[in-house]
């Protein structure tokens, strides 16, 4: 069923979206099903599921933490982590540096913005989106630990589908303008992460270019 799944979606997609798929509330088991498919990119959103996990693992995947992400388990992961979708501050952003120092690794990350109507969902404001990245750009010494790949969005939990397109619309918006303008030097910034079991086609249709899907590939969670 997971490998069935993932062959669907993956004809489904053009070739430069790249799928990650979420496994939280997953096996072991389940996972190597998922990478036996050929998936090398994988979500989990809670560092301590995801510490649970990956010594029984392949270490060509690609991990990537996308769920919010306390500064104190930041050391955790720095030894391994692919990529952080969900940096929202700069003093996230300082862990991740010094930690990825201390392992001598570079580490990919994503800003997490809010885009969503709810005002649960996490994420940076987009007023604050380039007052930050332009910090980061300041900061040229940082380059070899931490690399800006993109943004990272999550639209409204909602069945008005003219809703989650005109949030995915701007969150693209926002992307190429970035692209045009303060990031148009930094050819890495490529990736716009967007879209989940419920909503990926939409996103793939606004110019995501990567989606993180669970459910639909992995089934149900068994919380
Ligand atoms: C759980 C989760 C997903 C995947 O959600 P599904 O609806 O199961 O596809 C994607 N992104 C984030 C940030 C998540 O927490």
């Amino acid at each position: 069923m997971i490998q069935e799944r993932i062959n669907e979606v993956k004809a489904l997609l053009p070739n430069d979206v790249t799928l990650v798929v979420v496994t939280k509330n997953h096996t072991v088991e389940e996972i190597w099903e998922a990478y036996n498919a050929g998936v090398r990119d994988f979500g989990e959103n809670r560092v301590q599921e995801l510490m649970s996990k990956v010594d029984k693992l392949p270490k060509d995947i690609r991990w990537h933490l996308i769920g919010s992400l306390q500064r104190n388990k930041v050391k955790y992961i720095a030894p391994f982590i692919h990529c952080v979708q969900s940096v929202d501050s700069l003093a996230l952003y300082e862990e991740i540096l010094r930690r990825a120092k201390l392992s001598n690794r570079s580490i990919d990350f994503l800003l997490e913005i809010h885009i969503a109507q709810e005002n649960t969902k996490a994420g940076l404001p987009i007023e604050e989106l380039e007052a930050l990245i332009k910090t980061l750009l300041g900061r040229e010494e940082d380059a070899p630990y931490m690399k800006l790949r993109g943004l990272m969005t999550m639209a409204t939990n909602t069945d008005n589908r003219e809703e989650i397109v005109s949030e995915f619309r701007k969150a693209k918006e926002i992307f190429d303008s970035l692209r045009g303008g303060i990031m148009a030097h930094h050819p890495e910034f490529d990736t716009l992460s967007m879209g989940m079991s419920d909503d990926w086609h939409l996103a793939v249709n606004e110019g995501s270019n990567m989606i993180r899907i669970g459910s639909y590939i992995m089934g149900a969670r068994s919380y």
